[in-house]
């Protein structure tokens, strides 16, 4: 048995029939690990989808209406690089309920998987590269309105590791310092243009695991550097929406709409942090978790894409440089006292199996990480 949850539901097939994307390798994961005795039925716990209200906090209604009835312009549907039906759509709602609940218990057990989801290219108007509804974004906007005095968050760190640019999560969350976003990608590859995550780091093709691994701990120290900066200049100021003059404008004033507890179905999509009053609230609220010093909580996307023998990929990592990469996130996670909610992402190596095994390494990685935890704590 595990000491955290998996989020699954077999939903989560997005129906593609013979495409690049194995949309069955959830249920495989799922499968591994309980073959592998690495899981047993109990640790896995069935999302129900995403109400419309979380969507909305990300995706425009006009999106999410065209999803919901199929209208998508041929442009869209070449865009999305998935063919339409409406199990997709469904695969898509249960992907975000997937990530909320991985990231409700995440903040309970310390660490959370989501078996499906990381659908980072998605943007709040459109979907791209297999990517339709942000699942992480959802997860992230649903918590922040639940504030921090009551089951949710205030700030985040997402630490994409897929070998593409998180583009969609830089869109969503670009002028928003409640939510640090760090990508560590292919520079030489889809997709253009690559918005500006709040520290991208854009590796040359083929890098190797040792030069892969050496920028990935570089890239995390200046993620959490850079993130306890901003935050405590955030509070320092009177107004957070004066933090970054060139988009601060719409990221406060959506911001401002947010309140807690209560469900937004309306309106356009809510790219702001959680509103002041909240904010001032919480500095006596829940003690260490809401350290102004260190996210709220981490959602580590595990591309298994890196990987050298990718179909979309063009990095050269191999199955033991990818256990170090989890590995060091994850603990870089445990060591500093925040939850870690994770999820899969791509991965589209030319056997199936590889990418399997590459899924189900990180959550091996996290239950040794998380186990011995657990004994020293004893
Ligand atoms: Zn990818």
């Amino acid at each position: 048995m595990l000491p955290f949850k998996l989020a699954y539901s077999d939903g989560y097939d997005l129906n593609l029939g013979e495409h690049v994307f194995p949309a069955i390798k959830y249920k495989l994961i799922r499968q591994k690990c309980l073959e592998e005795g690495l899981a047993a039925p109990e640790d896995f716990v069935e999302p129900p989808p995403a109400p419309d209200e979380d969507i909305l906090r990300v995706h425009t209604r006009e999106w999410v209406r065209k999803l919901k009835t199929g209208k998508l312009s041929a442009r869209e549907l070449l865009r999305l690089e998935v063919p339409y039906s409406p199990q997709l759509v469904r695969a898509f709602w249960l992907s975000a309920g997937g990530s909320t609940l991985a990231s409700r218990l995440a903040l309970r057990d310390a660490c959370a998987f989501n078996l499906g989801g990381g659908f980072h290219h998605a943007y709040p108007d459109h979907g791209e590269g297999f990517c339709a509804i942000h699942d992480v974004a959802v997860a992230l906007r649903r918590l922040q309105a639940e504030g921090p005095e009551g089951s949710g968050i205030r700030t985040a760190l997402v630490v994409d590791l897929d070998v593409h640019h998180g583009n969609g999560t830089a869109a969503i969350f670009g002028g928003d310092p409640s939510v640090f976003t760090l990508s560590l990608h292919q520079e030489n590859n889809y997709p253009y243009p690559k918005p500006p995550s709040d520290l991208d780091v854009g590796l040359a093709d083929f890098t190797g695991d040792e030069e892969y691994l050496r920028r990935l701990r570089e890239a995390l120290e200046n993620a959490f550097q850079k993130f306890a900066k901003e935050n405590a200049m955030k509070l320092g100021l009177p107004e957070a929406g004066a933090l970054r003059p060139a988009t601060a404008g719409s990221g406060q004033a959506s911001g401002l709409e947010v309140v807690e507890g209560e469900a937004q179905g309306s309106g356009p999509p809510k790219s702001g942090p959680p509103n002041q009053p909240e904010q001032k609230k919480s500095q006596s609220g829940r003690g260490a978790r809401h350290s102004l010093e260190k996210p709220d909580l981490i959602f580590y996307l595990a591309g298994a894409d890196p990987y050298k023998e990718d179909q979309l990929g063009g990095l050269a990592l191999t199955l033991e440089g990818l256990k170090e990469r989890d590995r060091i996130v994850i603990e870089a996670a445990k060591e500093r006292g925040i939850p870690i909610a994770l999820t899969f992402a791509g991965g589209y190596a030319r056997k199936l199996e590889d990418t399997i095994t590459i899924h189900v390494n990180t959550v091996r990685t996290a239950r040794d990480a998380f186990l011995e935890a657990e004994t020293s704590s004893v």
